[in-house]
């Protein structure tokens, strides 16, 4: 397996290529621009519908499998026996119905998901969306949510990474649930450094405040998916759920690509 990857820093000059990813040319033109060969282990081969994750690659994804928190998806080492009380869940107060992932991160997951975000390698993004959707929609449509909600990142971010993942993995999400997406109605009023140095209450207090429901919003009590590449403390999701429950929404479920253990 590869090593872990070092967030590339932003370049200062955005290459006009990539100014909007989103632009259909871009996907239609993966093919042509890149040979199809797994970007993990640059060996098998692999497509641009498998997210040049090849077979034997996938093979390292562990998916997360029960038993897990109900509350906030940790999964547990061992056999349960009655209720399974979490350290996690312990001592902070979630606002979210329950947190759920797809892969634990980690070793490729954690490798891929950093490519994605701090080196803009989109093509790795059917891989990420087919683990998310392979768990998350047979659960949620149990669950019949209104709609799908990403994490959002502050605007000055957005421009410098030039997307959200949250919002991209998200789309796909709300499509084959059929609910709308609504990358619009919760907005981050406040910028927060990286959080990855941070002790988990240091992360919870970083957090108070960075998160606002657009004014006017009526929620109503429906039902929201709350979507974020990767779920490490709760943090950050906490904190969203925590503005959409005081704006009236109903149930909110998180749900990850990945979570951190
Ligand atoms: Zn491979
Ligand atoms: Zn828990």
């Amino acid at each position: 397996m590869a090593g872990e990857c070092a967030p590339a820093p932003i370049p200062a000059v955005v290459n006009p290529a990539w100014a909007n990813p989103l632009r259909d040319w871009f996907k239609a033109g993966l093919a042509l621009v890149y040979p199809e060969v797994c970007q993990v282990c640059g060996a098998a081969r692999s497509t641009a519908a498998e997210g040049f994750v090849c077979g034997a690659c996938q093979q390292q994804v562990r998916p997360v499998v029960p038993p897990f928190c109900r509350r906030c998806g940790l999964p547990f080492a061992g056999a349960l026996t009655g209720e399974f009380d979490c350290t996690n869940c312990r001592d902070l107060e979630f606002h979210f119905n329950s947190a759920r992932a797809a892969v634990i991160s980690q070793g490729l997951v954690r490798e891929v998901i950093l490519r994605y975000k701090y080196q803009r390698s989109l093509w790795f993004e059917p891989f990420l969306t087919g683990c998310l959707l392979r768990t998350a929609v047979p659960e949620l449509a149990a669950l019949r949510p209104s709609l799908v909600v990403p994490v959002p990142l502050h605007p000055v971010k957005e421009r410098e990474r030039e997307f959200n993942q949250a919002a991209r993995l998200a789309a796909p999400l709300a499509a084959a649930l059929g609910i709308p997406l609504n990358a619009t109605l919760l907005r981050r009023v406040s910028f927060t450094m990286t959080q990855t140095r941070l002790t988990r209450a240091e992360r919870a207090q970083n957090m108070a405040g960075v998160f606002a429901v657009q004014p006017g919003a009526r929620l109503q009590g429906q039902g929201i998916v709350l979507v974020d590449d990767v779920f490490t403390t709760g943090a950050t999701t906490n904190a969203c759920a925590r503005v959409l429950r005081a704006a009236g929404a109903g149930p909110v479920w998180v749900w990850t690509v990945a979570r951190g253990i």
